[in-house]
């Protein structure tokens, strides 16, 4: 699984275990879904990941949401 960190000096956003902003370190992790073992298909999803600094808890939101 790749990996890319794309803004190694973190950004600031709320955290919801801390309940305030809290800095992050944000990356970019592309992950591999597979909804259905009928469906040998997979499906590949850039998802966002940022990692609290300060409890260390990771919220991923995918990317391609509308
Ligand atoms: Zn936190």
């Amino acid at each position: 699984m790749a990996s890319k960190n794309i803004q190694s000096d973190g950004i600031v956003e709320q955290c919801p275990d801390c309940g305030r902003e809290q800095p992050h370190e944000v990356s970019i992790d592309i992950l591999t879904e597979s909804d259905d073992d009928q469906n040998a298909e997979f499906s590949r999803e850039p998802y966002r990941v940022a990692e609290c600094r300060a409890c260390g808890a990771t919220t991923k939101t995918r990317m391609n949401n509308a």
